[in-house]
């Protein structure tokens, strides 16, 4: 239980908001930074109680909890009995090594996912010394006043004292599906959560609407908080393809067990071989042909995904997102922010009376509008004045001169607007600052305009409002001219100057004002039609983001299709998609077209479209059904609350991380730190890569263990000699499988990752291909192994020095192997590809090392019962090893070859 805070309000939820702020100590311009922070350190951060975590010392006892490890220390147990002790000795050793192995990439994993919990760690909106700020969810403090707007998390419990048009969904707390409206009319005080309308609980979701409210309880002190076991939500580091991998082990484990079994009765009854061998040989088997190690690799293979995901600002909420991305044969995408760079600019302007070119860039408040080449004046004109009022009262961003420069909280289109309202009426510090808002009507991306209802100081109320172009010439009845005078509109005439303008790629607003009745206080979307006097049109620019100019041309190198889906006019969507390279820029199609189109039309037209634009975000949702219609692999990016169902059904939904909403961010399985096209890319490479080592892990690991497997069976029922000893097969699996195993998880992208076609969905991992592989390899490793033994037998070598020899056969096999599936796509004899990665190289020079000592040392030639092993054997060994190689390669080479010839 945490403690009582010193900042609480009885029954905040039945007490007028008034008095509450009182309680708190706060006031509806929200508290001082130095007052929070005090609060904050006395009471702790708005955090919830972390997920219990296990210490060291439990994860690794949990390691022992694994049959392999249990098969391994009942053999010790009975090779001790035995009198057996080198062979305990080298036995403990493994189930040691296994043990860290695992160790250590459950530690890994975990910081994999610490570090992306943090980066999805929610922000809050608050009003600090009075002006609104982003911070960190967990720093809110009682006290504070957060300001709540669609698609936004509720940060922690809050006693409202605004709300328009607020809905949240309670879901999380009570059940109740379905969002709650919210006001902030006090209710009785024994009303259950699901009543309490004059509350927002922390964790809900808004739904609808803006709010503000004043922070009664944090953290632990919340209502999410009181609800003992709710914790953070925790996803496992797991995929579909680890969790059939992992079946896949554990089967494979019960069969070797017990052929194990059927082997040790073979040898014994029939065989007729002592009791002490045949059993350390067939414990031998077990752990050459176990694949233990596989699981533990492919889930740090994982890890290391999804942490170089993280460095490349692609943070994964959802671990499966991972295979699929890898799989992505289109990308949805926005246009605003994450193809462009989202700097937007007004560069010009039209009203009744003329068009203009605005001078300046950036931000800053400072040019003039121009026109023929010359300043205009920009003071008399009424229509202008207009404009710039419009820009500043129907606006929700603020400019500040700071020594940094000019800053921007908000929209940047509306910090844009705000510079614009600057350079019209040079000196006027935010035209109609005195002016009271008294309603608003917020943009969604459905309304395509937003609309506030002002009061003068004069007693005159005015709405004004701002928005797509034909949304709001459909509302306008009349034009004003630069006299002042109102006169009817010519529809036409504007449309033809939205074209024009947005033929260049800008973006258009339209700006309109209307009067009312002094006493109204409420704004519908009804007192804007047909009342409404149109004021101009501004057109912004913002620049393509260069690097999307290149992931674009890399995605279409990848056989993947970029489609941009956005709620901007289409002659600017047009615009803006020839210029980053789109495929086929010149077809268009709009939101109104989706609508009259059958869901069979749309799946044949979206083959040939990649422009969508004047879309809403139900638009999306039917894109993303016909594209999977049509056999794709769909990754949709999505920003709004509305977009949470076209995120959810596309197979990888992408939530921007900065301009994104919770709701967004919640129904993603990625979220894009930097909302950055060039970000969905590099995860697709990056899943490509895993995806590609998770599969190089797999071809590595089981024909090497069944290589050794069948080297052992097939000794042992031909009643041949053992190639190599029982504890010669211990100690390659553990040299190797902490090195080479290992050493893939770290592969770098090949360099034709994304010149392929994306992988079919359906593809299973066992492809018919790397069957072969294994059978190929299995049988080229018993070939090379029981030659190099018989060899050297017929050469008059003593047992121990053909037994060394095939032991040390086996280790460079392996490293052979291990560069033949390093460029399983490419070509493995080039320089390049030999010249691997760090990781590579620190392990095969380990096991290199580990070779030589195990030949060379005395101490270990005892225990392992090698001899020293000639130059001239020495260098046979790798001739083959490098003959190894080259079968492989030619074989590999000729396949590619032979599927070319089909493929055309
Ligand atoms: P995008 O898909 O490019 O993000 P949006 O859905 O943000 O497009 O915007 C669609 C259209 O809505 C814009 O072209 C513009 O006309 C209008 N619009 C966008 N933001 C606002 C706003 N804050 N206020 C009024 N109108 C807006
Ligand atoms: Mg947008």
């Amino acid at each position: 239980m945490p403690e009582p805070s010193p900042f609480a309000v009885d029954a905040p939820q039945s007490r007028p908001a008034p008095d509450v702020l009182t309680a708190l100590d706060s006031t509806e311009q929200g508290l001082t930074s130095d007052e929070a922070e005090g609060r904050l350190a006395r009471l702790g951060p708005n955090r919830l109680p972390a997920r219990h975590r296990r210490g060291p010392l439990r994860r690794l006892l949990a390691q022992f909890n694994n049959v392999l490890i249990f098969v391994l220390l009942g053999s010790s147990i009975i090779t001790a009995g035995l009198g057996h002790m080198i062979d305990t000795g080298v036995i403990l050793a493994v189930v040691v090594a296994n043990a860290s192995v695992g160790f250590i990439q459950e530690g890994r994993a975990e910081e994999a996912m610490t570090a992306i919990r943090k980066l999805l760690a929610p922000k809050a909106r608050v009003l600090r010394d009075g002006r609104p700020k982003m911070i960190a969810g967990a720093a809110v403090v009682p006290g504070d006043i957060v300001l709540l707007d669609a698609g936004e998390k509720v940060p922690a419990d809050v006693r409202l004292f605004h709300a328009s048009g607020l809905r949240i969904d309670e879901a999380l707390l009570t059940g109740e599906s379905g969002p709650v409206a919210k006001n902030i009319d006090p209710v009785r005080v024994d009303s259950m959560i699901g009543d309490q309308t004059s509350m927002a609980f922390g964790g809900t979701m808004v739904t609808a609407g803006t709010g503000r409210g004043v922070v009664v309880a944090t953290g632990p002190r919340s209502e999410i908080g009181r609800i003992s076991g709710m914790v953070e939500e925790v996803e496992a580091l797991t995929t579909p393809l680890l969790e059939q991998m992992d079946i896949f082990a554990r089967w494979l484990t019960v069969l070797i067990l017990l052929v194990a079994g059927v082997l040790l009765v073979y040898g014994y009854f029939i065989g007729q071989m002592r009791f002490a061998d045949l059993f350390m040989t067939v414990v031998g088997l077990s752990v050459a042909a176990i694949p233990e190690g596989l699981p533990a690799v492919l889930t740090i293979t994982l890890a290391v995904g999804v942490q170089a995901m993280a460095r490349r600002n692609a943070i994964v909420r959802r671990m499966p997102a991972i295979e699929t991305l890898g799989a992505i044969s289109v990308i949805c995408t926005d246009k605003t922010g994450t193809l462009t760079r989202n700097e937007m600019t007004v560069t010009r302007v039209a009203t009744t009376g003329g068009e203009y070119d605005v001078t300046g860039t950036g931000y800053v408040p400072e040019g003039r509008l121009r026109s023929a080449g010359a300043d205009i004046d920009t003071a008399s004109d009424a229509a202008l004045a207009g404009v710039a009022h419009a820009s500043s009262l129907c606006n929700d961003a603020t400019l500040q001169r700071r020594p940094s420069g000019w800053t921007v909280t908000g929209a940047p289109m509306e910090a844009a607007l705000l510079a614009l309202a600057a350079k019209i009426l040079p000196g006027v510090d935010r035209p109609g600052s005195d002016w009271r808002r008294v309603a608003v009507l917020p943009f969604d991306a459905e309304r395509r305009y937003m609309a506030v209802l002002h009061h003068a100081p004069d007693g005159g109320a005015w709405i004004y409002a701002k928005g797509a172009p034909e949304r709001i010439l459909a509302m306008c009845k009349a034009q004003r001219t630069a006299g002042g005078q109102d006169q009817p509109l010519d529809e036409p005439a504007w449309q033809h100057r939205t074209e024009t303008i947005a033929a260049r790629g800008q973006r258009v607003l339209a700006l309109a004002v209307r009067s009312t009745e002094s006493a109204t206080a409420t704004l519908d979307p009804a007192d804007l039609e047909g009342e409404l006097v149109l004021l101009g049109l501004v057109g912004l620019i913002d620049p393509p983001r260069e690097e999307a100019l290149r992931a674009i041309a890399e995605c279409h190198g990848a056989g993947i299709r970029v489609k941009m889906v956005t709620g901007d006019h289409a002659a600017t969507a047009a615009a803006i998609g020839r210029q980053i390279g789109l495929q086929n820029p010149d077809r268009v199609l709009t939101g109104a077209d989706l609508q009259r189109m059958s869901d069979a039309d749309l799946a044949l037209a979206v083959r040939t479209t990649d422009i969508f634009a004047r879309t809403s975000p139900e638009h999306k949702l039917r894109l993303v059904t016909a594209l999977q219609a049509d056999g794709l692999t769909v990754a949709m990016t999505g920003d709004g609350v509305n977009d949470a169902p076209a995120l959810k059904r596309a197979d990888a939904g992408i939530a921007m991380g900065g301009k994104g909403s919770e709701a967004a961010k919640e129904a993603a399985v990625l979220v894009l730190a930097d909302d950055n096209f060039a970000s969905i890319v590099e995860a697709v490479r990056e899943g490509r890569t895993v995806y590609d080592n998770l599969r190089k892990v797999i071809s590595f690991e089981i024909p090497t263990s069944a290589g050794e497997a069948v080297t052992i069976i097939i000794a042992l029922f031909l009643g041949l000699a053992l190639p190599v000893t029982a504890v010669q097969i211990l100690w390659i699996n553990l040299v190797t499988g902490i090195t080479l195993g290992l050493a893939l998880a770290f592969e770098p992208t090949e360099a034709n990752t994304m010149a392929r076609p994306p992988r079919p969905r359906s593809e299973p991992l066992l492809t018919g291909a790397l069957v072969w592989q294994i059978v190929l390899v299995s049988v080229l490793f018993v070939a090379a192994v029981f030659g190099i033994h018989t060899y050297a037998l017929e050469r008059g070598h003593s047992l121990e020095l053909a037994q060394t020899l095939a032991v040390n056969m086996l280790a460079v096999l392996e490293i052979f192997h291990l560069f033949f599936i390093r460029n399983i796509y490419g070509t493995s004899m080039t320089w390049q590809a030999l010249h691997g990665t760090r990781v590579i190289w620190v392990c095969v020079v380990a096991v290199v090392f580990a070779q030589l000592a195990m030949t060379y040392v005395p101490p270990l030639q005892t225990i392992l019962g090698t001899e020293s092993v000639p130059l001239s054997d020495g260098a046979l060994v790798v001739v083959v090893g490098v003959v190894f190689l080259a079968i492989l390669e030619a074989e590999k080479q000729l396949r590619l070859a032979v599927a070319e010839t089909r493929g055309r």
